[in-house]
């Protein structure tokens, strides 16, 4: 594995490959949402740090360091991560397995490196790394990781390299899930690939369970047959399926907000390609036939989504937020 066989990321990968061909920093912070692939990638600028032969693309994958690398057995490599139910990594842990660790010389490569989960790093664990950050011996580096980098002192900032991680386009999610998962179906990774927002890990991680492909489902159901909704239906039956998904209120309406995107996309060209298989997709056209759908209505909806997802988190009433959402969309159908 090398910096090519990670997807994207080029301007952050271009920047390690450069400097692992010239004098790299002492400490460099990969910093993006979780689930993007800091750890990834900055264990495969560790193997280039550690490698006798790197090039611009990482380690050269064949030299004791590398394989020692790859089998996880590194001597001149340590990982200090936040442990799982844990909300912070202990100070003792930065000191004992750092702190006392780096005076030490290294055994087999020219230098050591240290990859620490940062977002475990509160404060008091953040000072005590602080010293040897400011003043860290010739053969060490530190590789930090952090998906909110406003949660670190602004010393700790000021010591370090960052190295931004920015979402992967649809398109390369979707490879890399066909990639991992070949038996997927497309039209399901493609689901994944735009829920997750350009984050490879994220997608991964949706699929360990069906529920994003049910709530798809689920969401079209509700969302082509609320038209034909009653008033007093769309009070009762349509909100209670909102309130047994209340633990997942805002990806429901993530949902909705794409799927009226969707419709919005079959005003415009019915023929386009879309998320679904073609008998949802001819529902979808029947519907927007029938209503005499804009694509002004759709942005409308996809508003009143957004007004619903806005009172959510400022602790709005459950029940009326849903209801009142429920009530413009109908309305909104009902002016085509
Ligand atoms: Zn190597």
């Amino acid at each position: 594995m090398a910096f090519t066989d990670l997807t994207g990321q080029t301007d952050a990968k271009t920047r390690l490959g450069n400097s692992l061909l010239g004098e790299p920093g002492h400490a460099f912070l990969f910093v993006g949402p979780s689930g993007i692939g800091k750890k990834t990638l900055a264990r495969e600028f560790a193997k280039g740090l550690l490698c006798s032969h790197p090039t611009k693309d990482g380690g050269c994958g064949t030299c004791p360091n590398c394989i020692y690398m790859r089998e996880h057995t590194h001597p001149d490599y340590r990982e200090l991560l936040l442990p799982s139910g844990e909300k912070n990594i202990k100070v003792a842990d930065v000191r004992s397995r750092i702190l006392s660790d780096v005076g030490i010389l290294s055994q087999i490569a020219e230098r050591k490196v240290y990859l620490i989960d940062a977002d475990g790093l509160a404060e008091e664990g953040q000072n005590a790394l602080l010293k040897t950050l400011e003043e860290p011996p010739k053969h060490v580096v530190f590789l930090l990781t952090v998906s909110d980098d406003s949660k670190l002192l602004p010393t700790v900032l000021s010591r370090t390299v960052s190295i931004r991680m920015v979402p992967n386009t649809e398109d390369e999610v979707f490879a890399a899930l066909r990639k991992a998962n070949p038996d997927i179906l497309e039209e399901e990774a493609r689901l994944y690939a735009r829920f997750s927002r350009g984050i490879i890990g994220y997608a991964m991680s949706l699929m360990e369970t069906t529920w994003l492909v049910d709530a798809w489902e689920d969401v079209m159901d509700l969302i082509l047959t609320l038209p034909e909704k009653s008033r007093a239906d769309l009070l009762t039956e349509t909100y209670s399926f909102f309130d047994e998904e209340k633990e997942h209120f805002l990806d429901i309406l993530a949902l909705m907000d794409m799927l009226f995107n969707e419709m919005a996309i079959l005003i415009l060209d019915p023929k386009s390609p879309c998320l679904h298989g073609e008998g949802k997709k001819d529902k979808m056209v029947a519907v927007i036939k029938k209503y005499k759908l804009r694509v002004s209505q759709m942005g409308q909806c996809s508003h009143a989504v957004s007004l619903a997802a806005k009172a959510f988190r400022a602790n709005g009433n459950f029940e009326i937020l849903v209801c009142r959402m429920l009530l413009a969309l109908k309305k909104e159908y009902m002016n085509g």
